[in-house]
């Protein structure tokens, strides 16, 4: 998306909650890379619309996306899994600090190990988001699709990382494989046929897929 662009939506969103704005901040002095208040705010305006129950979250970061989904749908409950300890640390900080730790479980560990677990226990799901290593997304998505119910939403944040995955001519040698398995990865989804999928340009590109309702699927 082209800055003025970019600049004239950003501009246009009220004000930030003081207790988002602050998180924000700590994730900028610590370079923890939270969503961008464009693609928060598509994702916020998705769980109103949607409202989802049950949402798991792969990538918590320090809880800021996991905080403002809530925001958006107060009577969710969320889970969301952090592979590192000093942001999984700050993350149980900042969700207790704002009394949220009763809706949202911040589990410390790898999604890889994590996310079988929870299929494994019979976890069920109506929103999924991974925003987590964009090499792995493949694998999330596999290990967490039983999980979603039908006529569910995944949300994938980074499909797009950097306009790379759309430009063969940016073609970055540093990033070859994740621009490679991003481009895969967005390519299974958009021919999976349990899933439709659309893919949003701002920020770092966002993913929508929605999971087929089985019932609709073979009425038609
Ligand atoms: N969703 C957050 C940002 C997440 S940044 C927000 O917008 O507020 C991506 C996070 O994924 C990082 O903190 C990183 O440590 C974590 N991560 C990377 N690989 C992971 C894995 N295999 N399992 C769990 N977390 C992982
Ligand atoms: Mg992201």
């Amino acid at each position: 998306m082209n800055e003025e662009l970019q600049d004239y939506l950003s501009h246009l969103i009220p004000e930030t909650p003081g207790w988002a704005v602050e998180l924000e901040t700590q994730a900028k002095a610590d370079h923890v890379p939270i969503m961008d208040c464009l693609s928060m705010q598509l994702v916020m305006q998705l769980i109103r619309l949607h409202q989802p129950r049950r949402i798991l979250e792969v990538g918590t970061a320090i809880g800021y996306s996991a905080l403002r989904m809530l925001e958006a749908n107060p009577n969710a409950s969320i889970v969301t899994i952090e592979l590192d300890n000093a942001r999984y640390q700050q993350a149980v900080q900042n969700i207790k600090k704002l009394k949220k730790d009763s809706q949202i479980k911040v589990i410390h560990g790898d999604a890889l190990e994590i996310i079988p677990a929870l299929a494994t226990a019979g976890e069920v799901f109506d929103c999924i988001f991974i925003d987590a290593a964009k090499g792995q997304y493949q694998r999330f998505f596999e290990a967490a699709d039983p999980m979603l119910a039908s006529g569910g939403m995944l949300i994938s944040d980074n499909v797009l990382f950097r306009g790379y995955v759309a430009n063969p001519e940016l073609e970055n040698k540093r990033f070859k494989t994740v621009i490679q398995r991003l481009r895969a990865y967005n390519k299974q989804l958009f021919n999976h046929s349990a899933y439709t999928s659309t893919i949003i340009p701002i920020g770092d590109g966002v993913a929508i897929s929605y999971k087929n309702n089985q019932e609709g699927v073979d009425q038609a």
